[in-house]
Protein backbone atom coordinates (compact mmCIF):
# COMPACT_ATOMS: atom_id res chain seq x y z
CA UNK A 1 0.00 0.00 0.00
CA UNK A 2 1.27 3.28 -1.10
CA UNK A 3 0.70 6.24 1.54
CA UNK A 4 -0.20 9.20 -0.35
CA UNK A 5 2.73 11.92 -0.45
CA UNK A 6 1.61 15.89 -1.59
CA UNK A 7 4.83 17.81 -1.87
CA UNK A 8 5.26 21.87 -1.73
CA UNK A 9 8.03 23.51 -3.78
CA UNK A 10 7.99 27.13 -2.57
CA UNK A 11 11.17 27.90 -5.25
CA UNK A 12 12.55 30.85 -4.85
CA UNK A 13 9.61 32.35 -2.55
CA UNK A 14 9.66 32.64 1.29
CA UNK A 15 12.39 34.91 3.93
CA UNK A 16 12.70 32.95 6.90
CA UNK A 17 10.51 34.70 8.92
CA UNK A 18 7.47 33.91 6.14
CA UNK A 19 8.95 30.56 5.83
CA UNK A 20 8.44 29.51 9.93
CA UNK A 21 4.66 31.03 9.79
CA UNK A 22 3.73 28.74 6.57
CA UNK A 23 5.40 25.61 7.57
CA UNK A 24 4.09 26.25 11.44
CA UNK A 25 0.27 26.57 9.94
CA UNK A 26 0.99 23.12 8.11
CA UNK A 27 2.43 21.44 10.73
CA UNK A 28 -0.43 22.81 13.19
CA UNK A 29 -2.84 21.41 10.53
CA UNK A 30 -1.15 17.98 10.51
CA UNK A 31 -0.77 17.63 14.22
CA UNK A 32 -4.48 18.62 15.16
CA UNK A 33 -5.81 16.76 12.06
CA UNK A 34 -3.76 13.41 13.33
CA UNK A 35 -6.21 11.04 11.42
CA UNK A 36 -5.02 12.27 7.87
CA UNK A 37 -2.49 9.84 6.92
CA UNK A 38 -0.50 12.12 4.30
CA UNK A 39 3.23 11.81 4.13
CA UNK A 40 3.35 16.21 3.92
CA UNK A 41 6.54 17.38 2.26
CA UNK A 42 7.50 21.21 2.27
CA UNK A 43 10.55 22.28 0.65
CA UNK A 44 11.19 26.15 1.23
CA UNK A 45 14.83 27.88 -0.14
CA UNK A 46 17.94 26.95 1.67
CA UNK A 47 18.19 30.12 3.69
CA UNK A 48 15.07 28.57 5.77
CA UNK A 49 16.05 24.78 6.41
CA UNK A 50 18.21 25.34 8.88
CA UNK A 51 15.80 27.47 10.80
CA UNK A 52 12.41 25.38 10.27
CA UNK A 53 14.67 22.48 11.38
CA UNK A 54 15.09 23.52 14.45
CA UNK A 55 11.73 25.67 14.98
CA UNK A 56 9.23 23.07 14.37
CA UNK A 57 9.86 20.53 17.39
CA UNK A 58 8.32 17.06 16.61
CA UNK A 59 7.58 18.17 13.41
CA UNK A 60 5.26 15.95 11.80
CA UNK A 61 5.47 17.89 8.10
CA UNK A 62 8.50 16.31 6.87
CA UNK A 63 11.41 18.89 4.97
CA UNK A 64 13.17 18.48 1.41
CA UNK A 65 15.58 21.25 -0.74
CA UNK A 66 15.02 21.29 -4.29
CA UNK A 67 17.98 20.77 -5.65
CA UNK A 68 21.14 20.06 -4.37
CA UNK A 69 25.54 18.84 -5.60
CA UNK A 70 26.33 15.93 -6.81
CA UNK A 71 30.10 16.83 -4.89
CA UNK A 72 30.05 16.17 -1.46
CA UNK A 73 32.55 19.44 -1.15
CA UNK A 74 35.17 21.54 -2.63
CA UNK A 75 34.96 24.91 -4.88
CA UNK A 76 32.14 25.15 -6.02
CA UNK A 77 30.74 28.65 -5.65
CA UNK A 78 27.01 28.90 -4.92
CA UNK A 79 26.55 24.87 -4.51
CA UNK A 80 24.64 22.97 -1.64
CA UNK A 81 26.30 19.52 -0.55
CA UNK A 82 24.22 16.67 0.37
CA UNK A 83 26.44 16.52 3.39
CA UNK A 84 24.98 19.85 4.17
CA UNK A 85 21.44 18.72 3.89
CA UNK A 86 21.89 16.17 5.94
CA UNK A 87 23.15 18.22 8.76
CA UNK A 88 20.02 19.58 9.03
CA UNK A 89 18.10 16.16 9.12
CA UNK A 90 16.66 16.96 5.56
CA UNK A 91 15.10 13.70 4.36
CA UNK A 92 13.77 14.67 0.48
CA UNK A 93 15.17 16.81 -2.29
CA UNK A 94 14.06 17.51 -5.69
CA UNK A 95 15.88 16.84 -8.64
CA UNK A 96 15.77 17.71 -12.20
CA UNK A 97 12.77 20.21 -11.78
CA UNK A 98 12.15 21.37 -15.42
CA UNK A 99 12.86 25.11 -14.11
CA UNK A 100 16.67 23.31 -13.66
CA UNK A 101 16.69 22.08 -16.62
CA UNK A 102 15.24 24.69 -18.70
CA UNK A 103 17.63 27.66 -16.52
CA UNK A 104 20.21 26.28 -15.57
CA UNK A 105 21.05 23.80 -18.35
CA UNK A 106 21.12 20.35 -16.42
CA UNK A 107 20.48 17.63 -18.23
CA UNK A 108 19.71 13.55 -17.60
CA UNK A 109 23.54 13.26 -17.03
CA UNK A 110 23.42 15.62 -14.11
CA UNK A 111 20.31 14.58 -12.84
CA UNK A 112 21.54 10.74 -12.85
CA UNK A 113 24.78 11.76 -10.72
CA UNK A 114 22.75 13.68 -8.35
CA UNK A 115 20.17 11.07 -7.87
CA UNK A 116 22.72 8.82 -7.02
CA UNK A 117 24.62 11.42 -4.71
CA UNK A 118 21.37 11.74 -2.95
CA UNK A 119 21.01 7.70 -2.24
CA UNK A 120 24.76 7.55 -1.30
CA UNK A 121 23.87 9.73 1.79
CA UNK A 122 19.77 8.69 2.58
CA UNK A 123 18.29 11.44 0.98
CA UNK A 124 15.15 10.49 -1.05
CA UNK A 125 15.13 12.73 -4.07
CA UNK A 126 11.75 13.09 -5.97
CA UNK A 127 12.89 12.59 -9.78
CA UNK A 128 10.77 15.51 -11.87
CA UNK A 129 10.13 14.41 -15.34
CA UNK A 130 7.69 15.47 -18.20
CA UNK A 131 7.39 16.86 -21.29
CA UNK A 132 7.02 20.42 -23.20
CA UNK A 133 3.47 21.05 -25.20
CA UNK A 134 4.91 20.70 -28.57
CA UNK A 135 6.15 16.95 -27.44
CA UNK A 136 2.46 16.34 -26.22
CA UNK A 137 0.84 17.75 -29.40
CA UNK A 138 3.51 15.72 -31.81
CA UNK A 139 2.61 12.67 -29.71
CA UNK A 140 6.08 12.42 -28.39
CA UNK A 141 5.39 12.79 -24.81
CA UNK A 142 5.70 9.25 -23.77
CA UNK A 143 8.98 8.70 -25.82
CA UNK A 144 10.36 12.12 -23.79
CA UNK A 145 9.08 10.45 -20.79
CA UNK A 146 10.63 7.46 -21.16
CA UNK A 147 14.17 8.53 -21.92
CA UNK A 148 14.43 10.85 -18.89
CA UNK A 149 13.42 7.94 -16.43
CA UNK A 150 15.89 5.14 -18.80
CA UNK A 151 18.90 8.16 -18.05
CA UNK A 152 17.66 10.08 -14.91
CA UNK A 153 17.61 6.32 -13.19
CA UNK A 154 20.44 4.43 -14.82
CA UNK A 155 22.88 2.19 -12.53
CA UNK A 156 20.78 2.70 -9.95
CA UNK A 157 19.81 -0.50 -8.66
CA UNK A 158 15.94 -1.85 -7.01
CA UNK A 159 16.60 -1.29 -3.68
CA UNK A 160 17.56 1.99 -3.71
CA UNK A 161 14.84 2.64 -6.62
CA UNK A 162 12.14 1.86 -3.99
CA UNK A 163 13.06 5.20 -2.06
CA UNK A 164 12.67 7.39 -4.97
CA UNK A 165 9.37 9.13 -5.62
CA UNK A 166 8.66 10.43 -9.35
CA UNK A 167 7.03 13.54 -10.21
CA UNK A 168 5.50 13.52 -13.60
CA UNK A 169 4.88 17.55 -14.26
CA UNK A 170 4.26 18.01 -17.88
CA UNK A 171 6.05 21.22 -18.66
CA UNK A 172 2.62 22.94 -20.14
CA UNK A 173 1.04 22.57 -16.92
CA UNK A 174 3.55 24.01 -13.98
CA UNK A 175 2.47 27.62 -13.47
CA UNK A 176 0.02 28.06 -16.32
CA UNK A 177 -3.02 26.97 -14.48
CA UNK A 178 -3.60 24.56 -17.06
CA UNK A 179 -3.90 21.26 -15.70
CA UNK A 180 -3.76 17.81 -17.28
CA UNK A 181 -7.00 15.66 -17.24
CA UNK A 182 -7.02 13.64 -14.32
CA UNK A 183 -7.20 10.67 -17.29
CA UNK A 184 -4.41 12.38 -19.11
CA UNK A 185 -2.45 12.25 -15.82
CA UNK A 186 -3.24 8.81 -14.66
CA UNK A 187 -2.52 7.34 -17.79
CA UNK A 188 1.27 9.10 -18.36
CA UNK A 189 1.36 7.60 -14.54
CA UNK A 190 0.83 3.79 -15.46
CA UNK A 191 3.22 4.35 -18.22
CA UNK A 192 5.40 5.64 -15.75
CA UNK A 193 4.54 2.68 -13.68
CA UNK A 194 5.30 0.01 -16.67
CA UNK A 195 8.45 1.50 -17.44
CA UNK A 196 9.82 0.88 -13.87
CA UNK A 197 8.55 -2.84 -14.26
CA UNK A 198 10.93 -3.20 -17.23
CA UNK A 199 13.56 -1.43 -15.05
CA UNK A 200 13.37 -3.30 -11.91
CA UNK A 201 10.38 -5.57 -11.66
CA UNK A 202 6.88 -5.50 -10.32
CA UNK A 203 7.09 -5.35 -6.73
CA UNK A 204 9.63 -1.99 -7.07
CA UNK A 205 7.38 -0.84 -9.78
CA UNK A 206 4.24 -1.39 -7.02
CA UNK A 207 6.59 0.34 -4.15
CA UNK A 208 7.79 3.95 -5.99
CA UNK A 209 5.29 6.51 -5.36
CA UNK A 210 4.27 8.67 -8.29
CA UNK A 211 2.68 12.20 -8.15
CA UNK A 212 1.46 14.42 -10.35
CA UNK A 213 2.27 18.35 -10.88
CA UNK A 214 1.07 20.73 -12.70
CA UNK A 215 -1.27 23.78 -11.38
CA UNK A 216 -2.67 21.12 -8.50
CA UNK A 217 -5.15 23.42 -6.39
CA UNK A 218 -7.91 22.58 -3.73
CA UNK A 219 -10.49 22.40 -6.64
CA UNK A 220 -9.09 19.34 -8.76
CA UNK A 221 -6.94 17.44 -6.16
CA UNK A 222 -9.98 15.01 -5.06
CA UNK A 223 -10.30 14.18 -8.70
CA UNK A 224 -6.59 13.60 -9.53
CA UNK A 225 -5.82 11.29 -6.10
CA UNK A 226 -8.94 9.27 -6.58
CA UNK A 227 -7.22 7.87 -10.09
CA UNK A 228 -5.55 4.31 -10.01
CA UNK A 229 -2.25 5.09 -9.97
CA UNK A 230 -1.75 8.85 -8.91
CA UNK A 231 -0.28 8.44 -5.67
CA UNK A 232 0.11 12.31 -4.24
CA UNK A 233 1.17 15.56 -6.48
CA UNK A 234 4.10 18.51 -6.38
CA UNK A 235 2.62 21.37 -5.86
CA UNK A 236 3.89 25.02 -6.86
CA UNK A 237 1.93 27.72 -6.47
CA UNK A 238 -0.86 26.53 -4.09
CA UNK A 239 1.64 25.36 -1.93
CA UNK A 240 1.99 28.89 -0.76
CA UNK A 241 -0.56 29.57 1.08
CA UNK A 242 -1.41 27.14 4.06
CA UNK A 243 -5.37 27.87 3.57
CA UNK A 244 -4.85 26.25 0.29
CA UNK A 245 -2.06 23.62 0.72
CA UNK A 246 -3.91 22.17 3.22
CA UNK A 247 -7.06 21.63 1.67
CA UNK A 248 -4.66 20.26 -0.63
CA UNK A 249 -3.50 17.73 1.87
CA UNK A 250 -6.76 17.02 3.21
CA UNK A 251 -8.37 16.19 0.07
C1 LIG B 1 6.00 22.80 -9.74
O1 LIG B 1 6.71 23.76 -9.71
O2 LIG B 1 6.50 21.68 -9.57
C2 LIG B 1 4.57 22.99 -10.00
C3 LIG B 1 3.86 21.94 -10.28
O3 LIG B 1 4.10 24.28 -9.95
P1 LIG B 1 2.53 24.73 -10.03
O4 LIG B 1 1.78 23.87 -9.04
O5 LIG B 1 2.55 26.15 -9.65
O6 LIG B 1 2.09 24.46 -11.41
Amino acid sequence: MRIPFIAGNWKMHKTPEESIKLAKEIDNFLQENQEIDVDVLICPPYTSLYLLNKELKDRKVLLGAQNMSYEDEGAYTGEISPLMLKDMDIEYVILGHSERRQFFSENDEIINKKIKKAIEHNLKPILCVGETLEERESGKDKEKVKNQIIADLENIDKEKAADITIAYEPIWAIGTGKTASSDDANDMIKYIRSILKELYDEETSETMRIQYGGSVKPHNIKELMNKSDIDGALVGGASLKSEDFNKIIDF
